[in-house]
């Protein structure tokens, strides 16, 4: 449905509003003199690291257009109506040959243009230490060498490219500004790198860090470690995973208190076991064992290896960690990663229509959630 209109509470001011739309795209928000109860409208999720979804994994050759439109459908339903298709580490021939055919089933679907607002490049520029690698191959890692930079801006043409980086790599500083030169974004992560190589980073046009608290070992120096570093590091927006999983609730919680609010975004970093019952699933070449606490591992390891987290819960886990009401946390899923990255995700007149409608009883159980994006449609 390319048009519509619906009456509900704004998410942000808690007025009622009629938001009109026409061609996808938001045509008016005006103040109403009511809307149903409990019914609240809020930009749609937007999340900037989705590795598989649905029991698709992105990491796989020869994806087909059906499969990536199913991963899509099923982030919609979840409240995500835009990602950032993301590939990690591979040899770098593997790599970029799958960032090809997947920009090309792009090209070939408007549905699809519309779903993946761009592309995620976690890896291989990684560190290859013990824990800060992850569950990234190490012996795969390599420098950021300047053509592979300029390879993955033809590779993905003009859409939006975030890649994230280890900038204790040699020739990081040079890579981030050829990047940036490029129109691309750049997150620090899986990196151990010192305080003055971080600031180097961000002056040289590094603007995010990816998965904070993750991507890096267990055990840390009390003294110094990654996590004291980045809050000593002015200029980064870095992302969490509100899955109550990967980052204990106090960490959660202190990140919050130490660094500016609009600095903090949150991403799934779903693996295909997103949104799909527990079981076994893959991510690239390794197989996962997801239980039913939905922690992704790699059998006989203890380190987490993506999520299995659906968007929509990542709100209200991140509410509960917090303490506070769903509609405080929200921008964090939806606007804030869009503008890292320059796109506009926001309720205002002119920008896409892609938004949730919620009923929420209390201050935070979701009875129902739909989403426009496009077209409506029904939560099952
Ligand atoms: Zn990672």
């Amino acid at each position: 449905m390319n048009e519509g209109e619906i009456c509900a509470k704004h998410f942000s001011t808690g007025k009622p509003v009629r938001v009109r739309w026409k061609n996808g795209i938001i045509a008016s928000i005006e103040e109403n003199s009511s809307a149903p109860e409990n019914l609240w409208i809020a930009p749609a999720l937007f999340d900037l690291q989705v590795n598989g979804y649905g029991g698709i994994d992105f990491q796989q050759d020869g994806i087909t257009t059906e499969e990536l439109l199913s991963a899509a459908r099923r982030l919609r339903r979840d409240g995500c109506a835009r990602f950032f298709l993301t590939l990690i580490t591979d040899e770098w021939t593997k790599l970029t040959a799958r960032l090809r055919h997947l920009k090309k089933l792009c090209n070939e679907s408007p549905e699809l243009q519309q779903a993946i607002a761009g592309w995620h490049i976690e890896g291989p520029f990684l560190s290859d230490q013990p824990g800060f690698h992850g569950a990234h191959n190490p012996s795969l890692m390599c420098d950021p060498f300047p053509e592979k930079i300029s390879e993955l801006r033809e590779l993905a043409g003009n859409d939006p490219l975030l890649l994230t980086i280890s900038p204790e790599r040699s020739g990081s500083i040079e890579a981030i500004t050829l990047a940036r030169s490029l129109g691309m974004i750049i997150s620090l992560g899986h990196t151990n790198a010192p305080m003055e190589i971080l600031r180097a980073a961000v002056a040289a046009g590094a603007t995010g860090f990816t998965h904070l608290g993750n991507g890096c070992p267990r055990e840390l120096d009390r003294h110094d470690n990654i996590l004291w570093r980045i809050f000593e590091t002015p200029g980064l927006t870095v992302s969490l995973i509100p899955d109550n999983i990967h980052v204990s609730p106090a960490l959660f919680r202190l990140v919050h208190r130490t660094l500016p609010k609009e600095n903090i975004y949150y991403t799934t970093d779903a693996m295909s076991a997103g949104g799909a019952p527990p079981g076994k699933y893959k991510i690239g070449s390794m197989e996962m064992e997801v239980g039913v606490d939905q922690i992704v591992r790699q059998p006989g390891k203890t380190n987490f290896a993506g999520s299995a987290l659906k968007p929509i819960v990542g709100i209200f886990r991140a509410a509960e960690m917090l303490n506070c009401c769903w509609r405080e946390v929200w921008l964090r899923f939806s606007e804030t990663p869009a503008q890292l990255v320059g796109l506009k995700n926001s309720l205002a007149v002119g920008n896409p229509a892609n938004f949730c409608s919620l009923k929420i009883t209390g201050e935070n159980q979701l009875e129902e959630l739909k989403i426009v994006a496009n077209k409506m449609e029904n939560h099952e």
